[in-house]
């Protein structure tokens, strides 16, 4: 994955709505005259670093700067999808814990918010015989952008891990697709258990760090396999980020 860099330019949208399309799951919508110059890069794993600024945004004062004085907090997201005049980024609503999940979750329209990226290193390779898609919530933007991508001469399996049955999604998708749900703490059993066709793979695996560190296990004879942990139980993303450094699971 590369990962977008300090230097990259500061991308600043307006939001304009958002919209509950589950229970635990919040889009929000967001355009404006920086739209335009937010880069399309083809992946359908396109994903940005959302700028929080605890201490307030000072004017005049450029962002690696503020960065080098530890004044900015990132988040990192992906853009679930992109219209002419807007794009939609999904939050999953873990709680009241954390800082992008209840932002979003409150977020009203009017409101700014910047961003650098985006980065990305995923989309679904064309001459794979299948793809496997497996993940939890906050990876369901990345594979529902995936699925929409897919031709109809493709054949899909997904595995997906939920909360709660309402928080299962409507993907749209031309493929032939065999959409497995399966319950919170299900998820690795449940890859066990799959039987993958026939002939070259391709997998997008992503979610919890732990969770990701077993179906590395499960999937190693996979062909191609693009598989990282999204976040980390009990970390927020910052420590995170840290700890696949100096303690990777
Ligand atoms: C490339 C990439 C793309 C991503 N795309 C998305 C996306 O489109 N949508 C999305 O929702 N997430 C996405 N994520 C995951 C997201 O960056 C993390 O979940 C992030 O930690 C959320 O920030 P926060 O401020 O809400 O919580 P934090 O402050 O980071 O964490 C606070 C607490 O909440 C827990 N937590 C964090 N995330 C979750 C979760 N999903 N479920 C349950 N508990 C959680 C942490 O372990 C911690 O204990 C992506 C991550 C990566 C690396």
């Amino acid at each position: 994955m590369s990962a977008p860099q300090r230097t990259r330019p500061v991308h600043t949208l307006t939001v304009t709505r958002t919209e509950w399309i589950t229970p635990h799951m919040v889009r929000v919508w967001a355009g404006g005259p920086g739209l335009a110059a937010v880069p399309d890069n083809g992946f359908t794993d396109n994903y940005v670093k959302l700028l929080f600024f605890p201490e307030g945004r000072p004017e005049g004062v450029d962002v690696a700067e503020l960065r080098a004085q530890g004044k900015v907090v990132t988040r990192t997201y992906t853009i679930r999808r992109r219209e002419p005049s807007e794009l939609a980024i999904d939050f999953v609503y873990h709680g009241d814990v954390g800082l992008a999940g209840p932002w979003a979750a409150s977020v009203q329209p009017g409101t700014e918010f910047s961003f650098q990226g985006p980065g990305g290193a995923y989309s679904p390779a064309a001459d794979a015989d299948w793809h496997l898609f497996v993940g939890d919530a906050s990876a369901f933007p990345a594979i529902g952008a995936a699925l929409e991508s897919l031709p109809a001469t493709a054949v899909a399996i997904a595995v997906l891990e939920v909360q709660d049955p309402a928080d299962e999604q409507k993907f749209l998708t031309d493929a032939r697709l065999d959409l497995r749900w399966v319950p919170a703490g299900t998820l690795v059993s449940a890859v066990e258990e799959l039987e993958l066709p026939a002939g070259s793979g391709h997998a997008f695996v992503h979610g919890e760090t732990y969770v990701i560190r077993d179906l590395r296990k499960v999937l190693a004879g996979v062909d191609r396999l693009s598989i990282s942990g999204y976040w980390r139980r009990g970390m927020a993303e910052p420590e995170f980020q840290a700890a696949k450094r100096t303690d990777p699971v």
